[in-house]
């Protein structure tokens, strides 16, 4: 397993001639939406090649560093695909800050089975060995990163449970407290306390994407999926699954591959909620109230269940 952290330039000139040759240059730039942190750009090379640029704000550097570490990760395994990171910068002048340049996805049609395949390549993601992936316990990750704009804490632990309740939910739970009344923090209280009640630890560790949700994979050259944008680090791979349900679920036939790779462990539905709700403190940390209900009830269910 090696990992490539791509080399870091000090202006996208001094990059594209690098990478592309000396002669390279912009020929053409044009946005790309539907990304909700950073700024996206496909561009156009005066030879052709098409690259993917994404910016952000000198002070959001560590994004890009956290991104590219990610998919070096999830790339190091050879299940699943992800665009190849060419470099990372900083260029105050021509950018107004730091960027990540990387292979340029073309969008093709799907083929046939593509949930079939996504889940199975993602199973075999999940499969695959972690020990390059932590420092020491069997979860977390090698550094820290980000999940959305929030802060995503990974230090090693041996135990799942302990993991989820130090790096996950009591974080964001600190982190939500001002939205939280006495009743909904004694909850969140008794929540951490019987963590281990409700978790078990996994088969086996495994690497995960972090924030697997449908806007966090597109359809490559091959018709088949490619992860984006990660929070990765080694946990439960039913973390994972959890995510594609939040917001509406991938179709049927995806679970279906997934539990054939033999990965799901008894008792899967009742404890996916409790991983989302990390993920709902941490839109509640972003986005504000309209998470509100969502998690409290969360934190109750769980509390008294
Ligand atoms: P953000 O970090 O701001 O959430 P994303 O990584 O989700 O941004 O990227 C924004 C959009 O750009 C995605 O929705 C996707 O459609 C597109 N995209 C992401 N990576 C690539 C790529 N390598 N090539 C082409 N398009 C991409």
């Amino acid at each position: 397993m090696a990992f490539e952290i791509p080399k870091h330039y000090i202006s996208l000139d001094k990059a594209l001639a690098e990478v592309f040759g000396n002669r390279a240059a912009v020929a053409q730039a044009d946005k790309v939406l539907g990304g909700d942190i950073n700024q996206a750009y496909g561009l156009t090379l005066t030879d052709g090649t098409h690259v993917f640029l994404k910016t952000n704000r000198k002070e959001n550097a560590p994004f890009f560093t956290a991104e590219a570490a990610g998919l070096a990760a999830i790339a190091s395994t050879g299940a699943i695909s992800t665009p190849r990171v060419l470099c990372s910068g900083m260029d105050c002048g021509k950018l107004g800050g730091a960027f990540l340049l990387m292979e340029f996805l073309e969008e093709k049609g799907r083929i046939a089975d593509y949930w079939e395949v996504f889940a199975h390549q993602l199973a075999d993601m999940h499969l695959a060995d972690t020990d390059a992936f932590t420092t020491e316990g069997a979860f977390g990750f090698w550094q820290d990163n980000f999940i959305g704009a929030g802060v995503q804490k990974n230090t090693a632990r041996s135990l799942w449970v302990d993991f989820f309740r130090d790096c996950r939910l009591r974080p964001q739970l600190q982190q939500a407290s001002g939205y939280l009344d006495a009743e909904d923090q004694k909850a969140a209280e008794r929540l951490l306390d019987r963590l281990g009640d409700i978790l078990v630890e996994p088969k086996r560790p495994s690497l995960l994407h972090g924030d697997l949700w449908a806007g966090n994979f597109v359809t490559g050259k091959d018709g088949k999926a490619w992860l984006i944008d990660p929070a990765a680090y080694v946990g439960h791979a039913e973390a994972d699954l959890a995510m594609t349900e939040l917001f509406g679920g991938f179709p049927q036939k995806f679970y279906d591959a997934y539990r054939e790779a033999g990965n799901m462990q008894e008792g899967y539905a009742e404890r996916k909620g409790l991983y989302n709700l990390y993920h709902l403190l941490n839109h509640l940390n972003l986005f504000g109230r309209a998470y509100l209900g969502s998690v409290k009830r969360a934190i109750r269910e769980y509390a008294f269940r």
